[in-house]
């Protein structure tokens, strides 16, 4: 993950959830940028884990005022990267996440330079320092663009 958080308190960079590291604070992080890449490998969890996981991450990032997440699920035709990319396109699909996902892009979809791309930019410029590593587009993440019509934030 970028370090684009500051901690409010002691000034260190800091990651967006839970504690700073350096002082210990649980103030809000300031945010150098409305979009983040979440790994949703890390720690190798169970696919309900992960998708528990991203549930509480969407939460956070909504209050944190976050637009654009990067969602990195792995991909494969078997092990766990493979069980959570599927778990997460069908979570999606099925409109799980839909009170706080307003709209998503699977990574294979948004090569460079694709209509794809051009519209994620054009809604989320923040996208772009990301988006421009994948040429040819990326099985192993999904791009979620963040808010719904009825949450109050
Ligand atoms: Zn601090």
């Amino acid at each position: 993950m970028l370090d684009i958080a500051q901690c409010p308190d002691c000034g260190n960079a800091r990651t967006l959830f839970g504690q700073c590291p350096h002082c210990g604070s649980d103030s809000t992080p300031d945010l150098s940028s409305d979009t983040i890449e979440i790994n949703l490998k890390q720690g190798s969890p169970l696919v309900e884990e992960a998708l528990e996981q991203l549930t509480d991450y969407l939460r956070k990032c909504l209050a944190l005022g976050i637009k654009a997440i990067v969602l990195i699920h792995g991909y494969g035709a078997s092990g766990e990267g493979g069980h959570i990319k599927r778990a997460v396109h069908e979570a999606l699909e099925n409109n799980r996440f839909a009170d706080r996902v307003e709209e998503f892009y699977f990574g294979e979809n948004v090569a460079y330079g694709t209509h794809n791309y051009h519209t994620l930019l054009r809604r989320r410029p923040g996208l772009k320092r990301y988006l421009k590593r994948f040429k040819e587009g990326n099985a192993g993440m999904t791009v979620l663009l963040l808010g719904s019509s009825h949450r109050n934030a």
